[in-house]
């Protein structure tokens, strides 16, 4: 330590004032002020340089005190005598002619009588001691504005910094106060936060852009600004007199302190330059640093929340050590308890078949800084789900010790299953069009030509061609001749209209032709110009075909249907026509098209209609066909008969859909059996005239009797009343007898009804003998007829049952006449009678002439067969009797008994309600 320190550091009372002894030291007559002072501290002589800036309160004094050179506030410091301040540093204020006090310290000690006062200056010591204490000051404060803002909460750091910005102005007396930072663009510079005295003006608004203005100045230090100066800076300071202090990061300045109508160095001549740069320092710094921090913080957890959506983290690679460490969210993907692991581990989780190859591919990384990029699966031995894909990237950063592995990994199992099912997806594609009928091929568009570029490797199984057999030339050469028509307007048409479906045949390498359904569609570019025609070629020849032989079949079908002479015909169980051919429709006068709908019931009678639905009703899936004779009132005609073969078609249920039916028109046949059996009548009346003269003969003969009888009386003159009036009465009953028999006779003639009716057959036995009785007896023969009166009914025509009896008994009679011819002692006799059952009655005609031959009873119901001699008999009694008992539903039938033949009508019994 030299003398020059230790005596500063005495002034600055850093050490105790000097022991007595030193204080003995000679004067320092050079330097400072020495005063002379007598006992009561009165001046009484001066040296040293400063006595000359002295300047003495109560000038002319002769012995002035010491007081009179001092500021009044030093009075306290020398209280007393000079002795009494031995052994202390006096630190003493002076006035001096230029007005300014002079900082002066010193230290009194003995002089011979008197003391001598030793003062040096101490004014600069003073002036940098309360520089530094401002100094030390600022740094608190800006230690203090820079901790407050680094310690507190995020969301209070715009209030905190508006605090510390107030808690500057207060300090310094500024009146507007604002931190600058750069814009989110960074494009120019905005108010960030702003304080304003009470009573100064608002020269700035939070978020307010003040431009690039600021960057002209230079940043290096703090500056005032004159308005006059800074032109450009007139407008953020508002004309009045400004102050800016940068702050620097290691990009430059990154902030501004502006201080608004404020002349710093006259209001705060203490505070440095570099505390100001402090000041905004401490402001902005922590500032940009928690914003920074803040952004980085958010930026790390979206790259974190990234990573986990995506599956994906980075990895990095400590080669000294054959370690990794994995971001947690990968860590946590693979299912990892720990994110740093041994590199062995790490590719432990890697599958067994990639894992070498990743192995090498992470030496090459280490030792060439190749980078690495591969697809790797997951391995989980013991899950039950596919492994998981993951695309593995890497790369080294820095160089030699310090070189470092990053990268990272990527889930892409759903890319790669994607990839896998549309690999998949096209093998397929790619194997169904190879192997189906369908050849796809392109032609490209060039000049309004299409030109084969592309077909699928279905051609040459179907055809057996190559492309170069398709240039276009040899395909028209392939197309049928016929069809080369049909193949242009394709091409036609797919030009004109973008899309087209054609059918023609093209010749294969063997010669065969193949009918091809072409769809093609046409591809045009943006300006909407054809580009490629895209199409497919189906091999429909088999379908073609059968579809042809179907249209035949079908036309023959059609044909047989239309052209039939039968009437076939569709209708629903309400008998309504759903189809009829031409036959049908011309019976019923219109047109086949006009069938359909037409009720077949409006053609037939209520009883008709009825029996039909009945033999309908009667149709089941198990016997789903049924036939008959039906009638029908045709326009125009009186009666139709037709023969009719309905077939049921049923559903499931067994429920009648339809009925498909077939007729033919039976009314010639039945007229003709009608006329027959007519015919058949006649005979059988020809035959009866006989037996008829002698019926009408008998009354009449009764009738002549009497009359004779009367006249024979009148003649007498004896004539009595009652015996005239019996014979008359005798009279009128044989009119009345001949009268029914001529009537029956009538009736018998004409033809039966169309609609068969019920009645008893007692009616017809009836009528029968009415005929017949009295000729046969007559003739002799006994007629035994028993009694047949019981109420039962059958359906049919009684006139024609008593044709068939009649029949039955004239052929009988004609059998026992001709027996009696050769044996006139035999006696004839005919029996009738009759028995029922429930189902059936019965009709027997015996007689006892000896019967049939059993040769001839075979042939007897034939047409035209007689044993009579010609011009008698007719051999149609019997057949047309059959007809007409089959037609009643019952049945003929002969035997010969013991005595003769025995003929049998079976009929059934018609339950009326
Ligand atoms: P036709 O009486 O005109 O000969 P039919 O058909 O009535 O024709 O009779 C056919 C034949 O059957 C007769 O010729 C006769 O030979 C025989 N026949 C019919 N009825 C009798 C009967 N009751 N006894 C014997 N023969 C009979």
């Amino acid at each position: 330590m030299s003398a020059g320190d230790k005596l500063f550091g005495r002034l600055l009372n850093r050490h105790p004032p000097p022991p007595l002894e030193t204080l003995q030291a000679p004067s320092m007559p050079g330097v400072g002020l020495q005063m002379h002072l007598d006992a009561d501290g009165r001046v009484l002589h001066l040296t040293g340089p400063l006595r000359h800036v002295l300047a003495q309160q109560v000038p002319g004094a002769r012995a002035p005190h010491l007081l009179d050179f001092l500021l009044p506030h030093c009075s306290l410091v020398v209280e007393g005598t000079p002795s009494d301040w031995q052994g202390q540093a006096l630190d003493l204020d002076f006035y001096t002619l230029s007005g300014q006090t002079l900082h002066l310290r010193g230290w009194v000690q003995p002089l011979a009588e008197a003391w001598l006062l030793q003062l040096l200056d101490i004014g600069d010591l003073l002036l940098e001691r309360r520089q530094s204490q401002v100094r030390e000051q600022c740094q608190l404060l800006a230690l203090q504005i820079g901790e407050q803002l680094r310690l507190c909460s995020l969301t209070r750091l715009p209030e905190m910094l508006t605090e510390q910005l107030q808690c500057l102005a207060q300090r310094f007396h500024i009146p507007c106060i604002a931190l600058a930072l750069l814009d989110e663009q960074e494009q120019g510079w905005q108010i960030h936060q702003h304080f304003s005295g009470f009573d100064a003006p608002q020269l700035w608004q939070t978020g307010q852009r003040l431009g690039t203005g600021l960057d002209s100045l230079n940043g290096s230090a703090p500056q005032h600004l004159n308005p006059l100066e800074h032109p450009r800076l007139q407008g953020i300071f508002g004309n009045a007199e400004g102050f800016v202090v940068p702050y620097h990061d290691a990009q430059g300045v990154a902030a501004w302190l502006l201080c608004g109508c404020y002349p710093a160095q006259q209001r705060a001549p203490d505070v440095s330059e570099r505390d100001w740069l402090q000041f905004a320092a401490a402001l902005a710094g922590p500032l940009l640093e928690r914003s920074r921090e803040h952004r980085h913080h958010l930026q790390m957890e979206r790259l974190e929340s990234l990573q986990a959506l995506l599956g994906t983290g980075w990895w990095e690679m400590f080669s000294d050590r054959a370690e990794v460490q994995l971001a947690p969210s990968l860590a946590s993907a693979l299912n990892l308890a720990s994110e740093r692991l041994a590199l062995n581990d790490w590719l432990d989780q890697v599958h067994p078949a990639d894992r070498e190859e990743l192995r090498s591919r992470l030496q090459d990384l280490l030792d060439e800084g190749t980078p690495l990029l591969l697809c790797v699966r997951s391995y989980r031995p013991d899950a039950a789900l596919p492994p998981s894909w993951y695309r593995l990237q890497g790369q080294a950063l820095g160089v030699g010790r310090h070189r470092r592995l990053v990268g990272f990994m990527l889930d892409i199992s759903d890319i790669k299953n994607q990839e896998q099912h549309a690999a998949a997806a096209h093998a397929r594609l790619d194997n169904l069009i190879a192997s189906s009928p369908a050849v796809i091929y392109v032609q490209r568009y060039v000049e309004g030509a299409l030109q084969p570029t592309f077909f699928s490797d279905s051609l040459l199984p179907l055809l057996g061609w190559t492309l170069d057999d398709c240039a276009t030339t040899a395909l028209v050469e392939r197309v049928h001749p016929e069809d080369r028509d049909r193949y242009f307007e394709r091409t036609r048409q797919l030009l004109r209209e973008g899309s087209v479906s054609a059918r023609y045949r093209l010749r294969d390498s063997r010669g065969d032709y193949h009918w091809l359904l072409d769809e093609a569609k046409l591809l045009r570019d943006d300006l909407g110009l054809p580009v490629e025609a895209v199409g497919l070629w189906l091999d429909v020849t088999e379908a073609t075909l059968a579809a042809e032989q179907v249209k035949q079949s079908e036309e023959r079908y059609r044909i047989l249907v239309e052209d039939s002479p039968a009437m076939i015909c569709r209708y629903r169980p309400d008998l309504s026509l759903s189809f009829g051919n031409r036959p049908l429709a011309a019976y019923l006068e219109c047109t086949p098209e006009q069938l359909p709908g037409l009720n077949l019931g409006n053609w037939m009678s209520a009883q008709q209609r009825e029996s039909f639905i009945q033999r309908l009703a009667r149709l089941s899936p198990e016997f789903p066909v049924s036939t008959a004779e039906i009638n029908l009132q045709l326009p125009g005609r009186e009666h139709a008969w037709w023969v009719w073969s309905d077939r049921g078609v049923f559903d499931e249920h067994g429920q009648l859909l339809e009925i498909q039916a077939v007729g033919r028109d039976n009314t010639e046949v039945r007229r003709s059996q009608q006329q027959l059996t007519q015919s058949a009548k006649m005979a059988t009346l020809g035959e009866m005239a006989t037996g008829l003269a002698h019926e009408i003969n008998q009354p009449l003969n009764v009738m002549r009797m009497a009359i004779i009888n009367v006249l024979k009386r009148l003649g007498n003159g004896d004539v009595q009343v009652d015996y005239l009036t019996d014979k008359l009465n005798r009279i009128d009953a044989q009119v009345q007898r001949a009268a029914r028999v001529v009537d029956h006779m009538r009736v018998f003639g004409r033809r039966s009804e169309i609609e068969q009716q019920p009645f008893n057959p007692a009616q017809a036995i009836e009528g029968t003998l009415s005929l017949l009785a009295e000729g046969m007896r007559g003739k002799g023969v006994d007629l035994r007829i028993s009694e047949t009166g019981f109420e039962v009914q059958v359906r049919g025509y009684v006139d024609q049952l008593e044709q068939v009896l009649i029949n039955l008994m004239v052929n009988a009679r004609d059998a026992l006449l001709s027996k009696r011819e050769t044996n006139p002692e035999f006696k004839p006799w005919i029996a009738v009678y009759a028995e029922r059952d429930q189902q059936w009655v019965r009709l027997w005609v015996e007689d006892n002439g000896g019967g049939i031959d059993p040769r001839l009873l075979e042939r007897i119901f034939e047409p035209f067969f007689t044993t009579k001699p010609v011009g008698v008999g007719t051999g149609l009694g019997l057949s047309v009797s059959y007809g007409i008992v089959e037609n009643m539903g019952g049945k003929l039938s002969v035997r010969n008994s013991t005595e003769g033949a025995r003929f049998c009508i079976e009929l059934p019994v018609v339950q009326v309600d």
